[in-house]
C-alpha cells in the first residue's frame, strides 16, 4: 500500500504532511525520528503540523511511537496488513553505542497478568544494549 492507499483504508484526509511523514517511514529501514522525517519534510516541515499529523497517524493505527530514552524518540510504520490488523505490540532494541533502534517485529511483546482494576492501554519493551555493529566480539 502507498501513503495515499494507507490513508484512505483508515477514512483520513490525504494531507501532505502526512503523506511525507508515512513515505519517510515507509522507505526507512529503520525507525525515524523528528529531525529524520524534517529532513525528508523540507518545506513542508512545521513543528505544528509534523506533531499534529504524527497525533492522527499515531491515534488511527498507522505508526507506532518509541520512546529509547531521554532524547530518542522514533517513529515507524506499523504493519498494516490485509484484515487491517496493526501489530504493533514487538520488542524494540535500542544501541547504546550508535543509537540505532531497531523494531523487532518477530520478538512479541507477552502479556503480563495486571493487579485487579488496572487497565493497560500500551506496553513498550525497549532492549538496550550493543547492535552486531557495535558489538567488539563479532568480527566485521
Ligand atoms: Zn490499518
Ligand atoms: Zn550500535
Ligand atoms: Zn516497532
Amino acid at each position: 500500500m502507498n501513503a495515499a492507499e494507507i490513508l484512505k483504508t483508515h477514512q483520513l484526509k490525504k494531507t501532505s504532511p502526512r503523506v511525507t511523514i508515512i513515505n519517510a517511514l515507509q522507505t526507512s529501514q529503520f525507525p525515524l525520528s523528528e529531525n529524520e522525517v524534517k529532513d525528508k519534510m523540507g518545506e513542508l516541515y512545521d513543528r505544528i503540523t509534523f506533531y499534529r499529523s504524527v497525533h492522527t497517524l499515531l491515534e488511527a493505527g498507522i505508526i507506532h511511537r518509541i520512546v529509547a530514552d531521554n532524547t530518542t524518540v522514533k517513529y515507524a510504520l506499523n504493519h498494516c496488513n490485509e484484515g487491517h490488523h496493526h501489530e504493533a505490540d514487538h520488542v524494540h532494541f535500542f544501541c547504546e553505542q550508535c543509537k540505532a533502534l531497531v523494531c523487532l517485529n518477530d520478538i512479541k511483546i507477552q502479556s503480563y497478568s495486571l493487579p485487579s482494576g488496572f487497565v493497560k492501554k500500551e506496553c513498550d519493551v525497549v532492549i538496550k544494549g550493543l547492535c552486531t555493529s557495535c558489538n567488539p566480539q563479532i568480527e566485521q
